[in-house]
């Protein structure tokens, strides 16, 4: 189905993705408030505009009351979870991360997901006990070679697998998903990831396509040889609908990359193609631009309210609803029973 072109049998795979989403997790879109905490990384990888070793890049870190001031806004605008989204950033430390969890969750009751890279199991159950429930990472390509060549001075993909595993024995909701048309990437290799969804049976699934960032190695790159995947919204259309038929309880995100790259209709799309969340930006407007892990991001421009505005209006014409309640993942209810909040 990734090398299919005919559009017929496409819309049938389309189909099949929309009825097995409306069957297994309903008509609800579940709305998350994104937070993108930071922007320093200690890391190097080669497609990310945040890497170390882009001296292009302005470097800013919210204050605990700037994320806080977030999580409250979130709340205000009828939300019920934050993503707490950052770089590698040495700096945060994990007893005051701790902290922060906990006033989020005294404060506002939001559900609190983290997207803040490796840590350590130790620091990682910290912050569960903490009160975050939820945690994305992302293992980008399921190729060991094609994961080193751009993971340098890295842990590798076996360790990336196993802190997964360790996240869900730790109790996490785990979220995970590759990147679409990284160069190098072969139609093969994004089969076998989207196999290994469900060979870690993932409760949240992302993927977005993959944007050249020009201050990163990976920023020229163009479509090397017929086996590679491009980097575009219909290959990113067919792995939403793939990983809704392959892991159908999880919650799958219409990403930021996917509306990036398609805008006028990507949300919409990607919406009749299996998915069931989407994580508007609350990252204050000071800073929403320097998260630049591409370039051209949809929503660094866009006010809170107009965003929010724009993708009910979408709901709306398709006849599904806002979700209500914490939306958590019926994967994970059936793992652990009853709600996490
Ligand atoms: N530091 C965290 C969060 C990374 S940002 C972590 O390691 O999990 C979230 C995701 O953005 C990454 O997992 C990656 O898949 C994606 N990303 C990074 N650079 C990108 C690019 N150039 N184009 C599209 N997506 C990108």
């Amino acid at each position: 189905m990734l090398r299919c072109e005919d559009a017929a049998r496409l819309d049938r795979l389309y189909l099949a993705a929309d009825r097995t989403r409306r069957a297994v997790v309903g008509d609800a879109v579940f709305f998350r408030g994104l937070v993108e905490i930071s922007n320093y990384c200690v890391r190097g990888c080669h497609y990310c505009g945040l890497r170390a070793a882009n001296h292009r890049v302005r470097r800013y870190r919210l204050t605990q009351d700037d994320i806080l001031a977030c999580a409250r806004a979130i709340k205000a605008h009828g939300l019920t979870t934050v993503v707490l989204q950052g770089g590698e950033d040495p700096t945060i430390d994990a007893a005051s991360m701790a902290g922060l969890i906990r006033e989020i969750r005294e404060q506002t009751g939001l559900t609190v997901t983290l997207s803040l890279g490796e840590h350590s199991p130790e620091t990682l159950a910290l912050w569960h006990q903490a009160g975050a429930t939820r945690y994305l990472l992302r293992f980008e390509t399921s190729n060991p070679s094609l994961y080193e060549q751009y993971h340098p001075r890295a842990a590798g993909l076996p360790s990336r697998l196993e802190l997964l595993q360790q996240l869900r024995d730790i109790g996490y909701e785990v979220g995970s998903g590759v990147l679409v048309g990284l160069p190098g990437q072969t139609y093969a290799d994004l089969g076998r990831d989207i196999q290994f969804f469900a060979t870690l049976d993932l409760d949240m699934i992302g993927v977005g396509p993959f944007v050249p960032h020009p201050d990163t190695p990976l920023g020229k790159s163009g479509r090397v040889s017929p086996e590679q995947v491009p980097a575009d919204a219909s290959m990113t259309f067919k792995v939403i609908a793939l990983a809704r038929l392959i892991q159908p309880a999880a919650n799958v995100p219409v990403t930021t990359a996917l509306r990036t790259v398609d805008p006028e209709v990507g949300f919409k799309r990607g919406l009749c193609a299996g998915a069931n969340v989407v994580m508007p930006n609350f990252t204050p407007e000071h800073s929403r631009g320097d998260y630049a892990i591409y370039p051209g991001k949809v929503t660094a421009t866009l006010s809170v309210a107009d965003n929010i505005r724009n993708l009910k209006n979408t709901l709306a014409a398709l006849g599904r609803t806002v979700g209500e309640g914490h939306g958590d993942s019926p994967n994970r209810r059936r793992r652990w029973g009853g709600s996490t909040t």
